[in-house]
């Protein structure tokens, strides 16, 4: 596939984004500017690393200037909240927002990790009604890992973490109805759970690039899962991590973050752009990226 690289900036070019700080790492801009270059829509992504002290600042900028839309990736997803107008249903669930757009009535936000992370298990022709789960990690990912499970209908949500304070926290932020599936459990229960779970999520950052030979778990809790669970990484460098070599070694199906990366991003630009949007090509620009990246 070839993709297409010329954009046309005119007069009439509206500004999509993605802030953070850094932002400097962000795929986002990639994956996004090679979809809007493919509909030669009159739209431009770029990145904005605006501190944290700058945040309501660069918002009232955002509005003065007619951003159109943006990404919001760390220190902001939670921090963006107070300045917007209204927030959905999922993105107060989770607690963040990573898309926002606006309209006439001002700022909205949502979360598109969820609907993200589900996608390539929703192509999957799985039972999730008798499915436990276990996710290792508790910050900000896990937290869209859990609400989209919970939507999924996982049977079970089991969340570990190695912070009894972080814990505690985190299993008191949910609604009745999530957490009337989820438990907070201590990484050291981890061989209790393992043998139970049907699906498997590293959402902690154990085995990111550049600690490429780093895994949450050993071979021998890899051991503990049962055959026909499903690995799932939310890390998509390097792809495979180690954690997924020792999954499908073991003979679990493997599942990486690239495809949560893609979709989440197609659906915040369906968002802004209110048309369907390239998929392949945005998955393409990431693949070439990350080629190139390869040592
Ligand atoms: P985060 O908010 O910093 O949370 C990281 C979690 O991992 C925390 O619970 C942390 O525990 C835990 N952790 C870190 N090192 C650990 C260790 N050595 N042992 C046990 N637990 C450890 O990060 P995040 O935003 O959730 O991101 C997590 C991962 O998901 C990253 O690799 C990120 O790249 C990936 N991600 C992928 C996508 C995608 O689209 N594919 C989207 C979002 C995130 P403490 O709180 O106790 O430190």
């Amino acid at each position: 596939m070839t993709l297409p690289t010329i954009m046309i900036i005119k007069g009439t070019t509206q500004l999509l984004g993605v802030i953070g700080y850094p932002v400097e790492h962000s795929f986002s801009p990639l994956m996004h500017n090679a979809a809007i270059a493919y509909l030669a829509a009159d739209y431009a992504y770029l990145p904005f690393p605006i501190r944290p002290a700058d945040l309501k600042a660069a918002i009232a900028g955002f509005s003065a200037i007619g951003v159109q839309g943006f990404n919001i990736t760390i220190p902001h997803k939670q921090s963006i909240i107070p300045l917007l107008d209204d927030v959905s249903e999922v993105a107060q669930a989770i607690g963040a927002v990573n898309t926002v757009w606006r309209s006439e009535t001002g700022w909205h936000g949502t979360n598109t990790d969820a609907a993200g992370f589900l996608a390539p298990l929703k192509a999957l022709n799985r039972e999730w009604s008798s499915t436990p789960v276990v996710i290792l990690g508790n910050g900000g990912a896990a937290r869209a890992v859990v609400a989209a499970c919970y939507q999924l209908g996982c049977s079970q949500i089991w969340v570990m973490g190695r912070s009894p304070d972080k814990l505690k926290h985190f299993a008191q932020s949910w609604s009745a109805d999530i957490a009337s599936k989820l438990s907070t459990l201590d990484w050291e229960q981890l061989g209790d759970y393992l043998p139970k779970a049907g699906l498997v999520v590293n959402a902690t950052p154990i085995g990111m690039h550049p600690k490429v030979t780093a895994s949450p778990l050993s071979e021998a809790e890899i051991g503990l899962i049962p055959q026909d669970a499903l690995a799932y990484d939310l890390i998509y460098t390097p792809r495979p991590t180690q954690f997924l070599q020792q999954a499908s070694a073991a003979g679990l199906t493997a599942i990486d973050g690239l495809e949560m990366l893609v979709q989440q991003g197609s659906a915040a630009l369906e968002i802004w752009l209110k048309q369907p949007v390239p998929v392949a090509i945005m998955r393409q620009a990431l693949l070439d990226h990350l080629a190139g990246q390869q040592p």
